[in-house]
């Protein structure tokens, strides 16, 4: 998987994906990212990439030209044109015949089959679909924007199925609306607050992304048992009959964590996680979920994927019993 970042601060990336698992998902070639210099594409002395907004008012807005140059440079055409090479792509990959590798869209890039994740609901759709198939090699071009819609795991995982992905950080009051318009397929919020630039929420996007691409986590399932996963029904079958201590979180939080020494601080580990039992660990964890949501993200409940069991669990815990405290 690419990303590409168009920024007018590079030096941002300098040491942001050098740690832990995405340095080593970079060393192994497993993602790569691209970091562009907005000033790059300016044509006058001064490198300007901002100017004052229409219609008056505080601040400066980056202009079109530059990011307009980028895109090209990076073979982004404009949305109503890739659209069009979408539909030519998938009429001649219905024909039987190869992707249309002369394309401008499709210059420069590899083209490769998309990820197999085993867990990526609504990213692909089934197989035999050519338009769909193209769709997941197709460029995302995304405006990182306070105004976007919010950034969840469930387009981490759709972003993790596509093969290229454009980041376009804004600074000042924004960028000119008419890039979004040409260009974005999408608009991206990382949260409700607003930062000064939208590198960080590139880096954001980055990093919760790229850890969901196969062999980046140790575990490739890992990323199903932990906060916002999916439900126990679409964890690979593969992993059936290894007795887990974990249910899919089912768009649930996570459980604590716990390691040695079993007691710090005046306060022991939960007996129930000693004991080795793997049906009743899975059990106090997923209680420990239902209350942690309940308490933290009683929003997460609605859209969470609940078994006659958790709701039993829940009304307990709302009724003050429970399992455990
Ligand atoms: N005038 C804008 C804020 C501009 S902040 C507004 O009121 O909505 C400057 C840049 O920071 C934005 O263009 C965007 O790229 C980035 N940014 C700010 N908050 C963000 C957020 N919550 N998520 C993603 N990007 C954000």
């Amino acid at each position: 998987m690419r990303f590409e970042i168009l920024t007018i601060f590079p030096g941002f990336f300098t040491g942001i994906f050098e740690n832990g698992i995405l340095r080593r998902a970079l060393a192994e070639g497993l993602v790569t990212v691209g970091v562009h210099d907005l000033r790059d594409f300016t044509h006058d002395r001064h490198r300007t990439v901002d100017d004052r907004p229409f219609g008056g008012g505080e601040g400066m807005v980056l202009k079109p030209e530059p990011l307009a140059e980028a895109l090209a440079t990076l073979g982004i055409a404009p949305k109503s044109e890739r659209a069009a090479t979408d539909r030519q792509a998938a009429t001649s990959q219905q024909a039987g015949n190869e992707l249309d590798s002369g394309s401008d869209l499709y210059q420069g890039m590899t083209l490769v089959v998309p990820h197999k994740l085993p867990n990526k609901p609504g990213a692909l759709a089934p197989e035999g679909n050519p338009t769909e198939q193209i769709s997941s090699l197709r460029p995302r071009v995304i405006l990182l924007s306070a105004q976007g819609r919010p950034f969840t795991q469930a387009l981490a995982r759709e972003l993790a199925a596509t093969e290229h992905v454009v980041l376009i950080c804004g600074r000042y009051e924004g960028v000119d609306e008419r890039i979004n318009q040409l260009y974005c397929d999408m608009e991206l919020s990382i949260g409700d607050y607003v930062l000064s630039g939208g590198e960080l929420a590139a880096a954001v996007v980055v990093d919760a992304t790229m850890r969901l691409l196969p062999g980046v986590l140790g575990n490739e399932a890992s990323g199903d048992f932990e906060s916002f996963g999916v439900a126990d029904a679409e964890i690979a079958a593969a992993e059936d009959g290894v007795p887990r201590s974990q249910h899919g979180s089912g768009g649930l939080l996570d459980y604590p964590h716990y390691t040695r020494p079993a007691e710090f601080g005046g306060l022991r580990v939960p007996e129930t996680l000693l004991n080795g039992d793997h049906a009743e660990i899975r059990r106090w964890r997923r209680e420990q979920q239902l209350r942690k949501t309940l308490a933290n993200r009683p929003d997460l409940l609605a859209g969470a994927t609940l078994s006659n069991e958790d709701r039993k669990l829940l009304e307990a815990i709302r009724g003050g019993t429970g399992l455990s405290k």
